[in-house]
């Protein structure tokens, strides 16, 4: 499946993102910082500050506080430091707290939000990682799923702390919102604006679910170990994304009891 390169900008009316310079096999185009704001309002916030790059922070900086505007809070949908490395140092350029999940973090499944007028709630997608959230901003349909979702190829179950059985009830969560109306567009962590959802999650449980029946497949016909079962079933997928295939395969094996 092939779409043309993702440079960030516009995602919804509310949102627009800021492409980090860290493109990669696992991190797409490289991570996406959203900036949300009301339209109106002076008040942002920033999702997933990224990498801790000057240039970078910088740039998200100047668009929180664009136009006289004043950031709340840098939230993030995960700890992985693709998302979360740069959180700190941009909190202390804006003044302003990181919001977390997890333990110890700020933000909890069903929190509401308002910045400024724009409303922000935390739904809890735990698998990629245990503590994932996604952030849904109703008025514009709008979910950011870190990565949970992506704008092009699929995710990583990043066993151990991640986990197949959550991420599925995740997937169908996320696709209960889409069916509902609830989630019109999802604007991922890494990759393009997701503007079919329903479609979208369809094949990500399909592909979830074809992987379990070939990894099952494969154990049945004498796969030894984890790396075995990866030479199998990912034999299509470039040598460099095995370390990360193999996760998720341990995590398929742990939930396939194997
Ligand atoms: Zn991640």
């Amino acid at each position: 499946m092939t779409t043309p390169p993702w440079r960030g900008g516009a995602g919804s009316t509310r949102a627009r993102c800021v492409l980090a310079p860290n493109p990669g096999p696992m991190t797409l185009d490289g991570t996406n910082t959203w900036v949300l704001r009301e339209p109106g309002s002076a008040r942002t916030v920033v999702v997933d500050p990224g990498p801790l790059d000057d240039r970078h922070l910088t740039a998200v900086a100047r668009l929180a506080r664009a136009e006289d505007g004043r950031a709340d809070a840098v939230l993030l949908t995960h700890s992985h430091l693709d998302h979360a490395e740069g959180a700190v140092e941009l909190a202390r350029r804006l003044d302003v707290p990181v919001l977390a999940p997890g333990p110890g973090g700020r933000l909890h499944d069903g929190q509401v939000m308002d910045i400024g007028g724009l409303t922000v709630e935390v739904v809890a997608t735990p698998g990629h990682t245990s503590d994932s959230v996604s952030f849904l901003v109703p008025a514009d349909g709008a979910l950011l799923t870190g990565d949970t979702v992506l704008g092009r190829g699929t995710t990583v179950v990043a066993w151990p702390d991640g986990a197949l059985a959550s991420y599925l009830e995740s997937l169908e969560l996320i696709a209960a919102r889409t069916g509902d109306g609830t989630v019109a567009t999802i604007l991922p962590g890494h990759g393009p604006v997701v503007g079919d959802p329903a479609a979208w999650l369809r094949f990500y449980l399909d592909h979830r679910h074809e992987r379990l029946a070939q990894v099952r497949q494969a154990v049945a016909d004498g796969a030894a170990d984890a790396r075995a079962v990866v030479e199998t079933v990912y034999a299509e997928v470039p040598r460099e994304l095995w370390d990360a295939a193999e996760l998720s395969v341990r995590a398929q094996l742990e939930y396939l009891g194997a």
